[in-house]
C-alpha cells in the first residue's frame, strides 16, 4: 500500500514552526511521508496565526483555495491547527465545511489519533484547553540529517501559553494559561540534537522571562529560573551558539540580564518588545512597565555586554493613541537606536479587552504612522550597520552557493561572504572570521580573513 503523504504550511512565529515539526515527527511515526506539493498531499496541515487580522485572512482564502484541491484529489484530508484553529473551532467549520480535523494548540502531541478518528468523522474538533496542561516529553528524530541535510540550528520550546494578558493580544486565549517545560525534558532534547549536528539553539517562550514561575521547575530538588536553565544550557558540551525569544520587559531580572555578561555562548543579541514609547499607551496596553524602566533595562543590558544588539516590536495606532503619544514612540526609537524592529498597525482581536476601546485610531493615521516608523528605523538599522565597517566578526554558515556563503553573526546580522577559493569542504553550522567590507540595510558583507 502507498504511504500516505503530508504537507505542512505554518503560519506565524518560531513557536508555530516547532509546533509543525513536532506535528510532522509524530507523523512519520504513523507511517507519513512527507509531499513536496500541496495540492497532491493526501493530508494538508494549516498551522495558523491569529496574532493579526491579516494573518488569519492569509489562511481562510488558502482554506478556500484548498476547496478546490480537494474537489479533484477526494482522499484529500485538510486539518487546521494552532492559533485560528483554537480560536474560531466549531465557526470555523461553519465557513469551511470541508475541513476534516481542527486542532487545538495543546493537542498537537494527539495529531496522529486525532486524525485517524476524523477519517471516519469528518469535521472532528479538538481544541480543548487545560488549565493543568503538562507539556508532554517529545523528544526529536536522532538522526537529524536522514531528512534534511542542512540542518544546524533548531527552536525548542521551553514553555507555552501566556498570563500576561496584554490588551491587544490573543495569545491568552489560544495558547492557553503558561505553563514551563520540566528542565530534564528541554536538557534531554538539547543533548539529543547537539548529537545530531545542531549548533545553535534558541529557547522559545512567549515570555520566558518568566520560565518556572507558575509552574515550579526543579534543577536536583531546586527550583530553576530562566537564567538558571540558560546556564544548564550554556554547559552541555557541543553547542556553539545560544539564543532565546520572546521577553516582555516587566519580568526582566538582573540575574537574566547578568547571563550576556557571564555566558560567552549567550548570543548578544536580545529581542525586547517595548510595544509604544508612551507611558499612557503602555498602561492601556497592561504592558505593566514605563518607558523610563525600559530605558533603564536597555542602560544595563549594555553595561553588561557592550555589543548586544537590539530589537523590538511596535504597534502603532493603539486605540487612543494621539500624536503625543506616537512622538513618544518616535522618541525612544531616537534613544535606543535599535538595530532592528517588527512594526505593526494595530489590530482588533476577538476577545482582547482592547477590541472593545472606542477610541479606535483611524486606518490612514495608523498607515501613515506605520511608514513613518519604519523609515526612520531603516536609516537608524543602516547606520548601526556601519558601525561593523571594517570590524572582524564571527558568521556561522548558514547556506552555500557558487560563488557566495551566507552566514550570520552572533548579533544576528546577515553576513554575505565571497567563495571563491574556499573550496567545497564547507558546510552550514560552521564558523567563520570575516572582515566586514560594506553595509547595506538589511545585510553585511565581508571577506574571509586568512
Ligand atoms: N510575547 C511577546 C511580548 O510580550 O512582547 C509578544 C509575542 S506576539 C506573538 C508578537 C507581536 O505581535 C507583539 O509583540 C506585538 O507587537 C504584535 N501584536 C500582538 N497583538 C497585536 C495586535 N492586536 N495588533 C497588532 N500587533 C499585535
Ligand atoms: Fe501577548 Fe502580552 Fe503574552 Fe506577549 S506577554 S504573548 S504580548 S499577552
Amino acid at each position: 500500500m502507498n504511504q500516505r503523504t503530508f504537507f505542512v504550511k505554518t503560519f506565524g512565529c518560531q513557536m508555530n514552526e516547532r509546533d509543525s515539526e513536532i506535528m510532522s515527527q509524530t507523523l512519520s511515526m504513523h507511517g507519513y511521508v512527507e509531499g513536496m506539493v500541496m495540492e497532491q498531499a493526501d493530508l494538508v496541515i494549516l498551522n495558523t496565526c491569529s496574532i493579526r487580522a491579516k494573518a488569519e485572512q492569509k489562511v481562510m482564502s488558502l482554506l478556500g483555495m484548498l476547496r478546490k484541491a480537494k474537489a479533484s484529489n477526494k482522499g484529500m484530508q485538510i486539518c487546521v491547527a494552532g492559533c485560528v484553529a483554537q480560536q474560531e473551532g466549531e465557526k470555523l467549520l461553519e465557513r469551511m465545511p470541508h475541513v476534516d480535523l481542527i486542532i487545538g494548540t495543546q493537542n498537537i502531541y494527539r495529531i496522529g489519533e486525532c486524525l485517524e478518528y476524523a477519517r471516519k468523522n469528518p469535521g472532528f474538533i479538538a481544541i480543548d484547553l487545560q488549565d493543568n496542561y503538562d507539556i508532554p516529553r517529545f523528544m526529536p528524530d536522532s538522526d537529524l540529517s536522514a531528512n534534511k541535510p542542512a540542518e544546524f540550528r533548531k527552536f525548542v520550546t521551553i514553555m507555552q501559553g501566556c498570563n500576561n494578558y496584554c490588551s491587544y493580544c490573543v495569545v491568552p486565549y489560544t495558547r492557553g494559561r503558561e505553563v514551563s517545560r520540566k528542565v530534564s525534558d528541554i536538557i534531554d532534547e538539547i543533548k539529543v540534537l547537539i548529537e545530531g549536528g545542531i549548533k545553535e539553539i534558541t529557547l522559545l517562550g512567549q515570555n520566558v522571562n518568566s520560565y518556572g514561575k507558575t509552574n515550579i521547575v526543579t534543577d536536583n530538588g531546586l527550583p530553576c529560573s530562566f537564567a538558571d536553565l540558560l546556564h544548564l544550557v550554556a554547559e552541555i558540551p557541543g553547542l556553539s551558539r545560544l539564543r532565546f525569544t520572546t521577553s516582555n520587559p516587566k519580568d526582566l531580572s538582573d540575574q537574566l540580564m547578568r547571563c550576556f555578561r557571564d555566558i560567552p555562548i549567550l548570543c548578544p543579541q536580545f529581542h525586547l518588545p517595548v510595544q509604544a514609547g508612551s507611558d499612557a499607551v503602555l498602561k492601556r496596553m497592561n504592558r505593566k512597565y514605563s518607558v523610563q524602566q525600559y530605558l533603564e533595562l536597555v542602560d544595563t543590558l549594555r553595561s553588561y555586554r557592550p555589543e548586544i544588539a537590539l530589537s523590538t516590536d511596535i504597534i502603532v495606532g493603539f486605540p487612543g493613541e494621539t500624536e503625543e503619544d506616537f512622538q513618544g514612540t518616535m522618541d525612544l526609537l531616537e534613544q535606543v537606536r535599535y538595530h532592528g524592529s517588527f512594526s505593526f498597525k494595530y489590530s482588533d482581536r476577538p476577545g482582547t479587552r482592547s477590541a472593545d476601546f472606542d477610541d479606535k485610531v483611524p486606518e490612514d493615521v495608523k498607515t501613515r504612522r506605520l511608514i513613518e516608523f519604519q523609515a526612520r528605523q531603516d536609516e537608524i538599522s543602516l547606520e548601526r550597520n556601519r558601525e561593523y565597517l571594517g570590524s572582524t566578526k564571527e558568521i556561522m554558515v548558514e547556506s552555500i552557493n557558487s560563488d557566495s556563503i551566507k552566514g550570520r553573526t552572533t548579533t544576528n546580522h546577515i553576513v554575505h561572504v565571497d567563495s571563491s577559493g574556499l573550496g567545497d569542504n564547507i558546510r552550514p553550522g560552521d564558523l567563520l572570521m570575516t572582515e566586514i567590507y560594506h553595509a547595506g540595510q538589511h545585510s553585511l558583507k565581508g571577506k574571509i580573513n586568512s
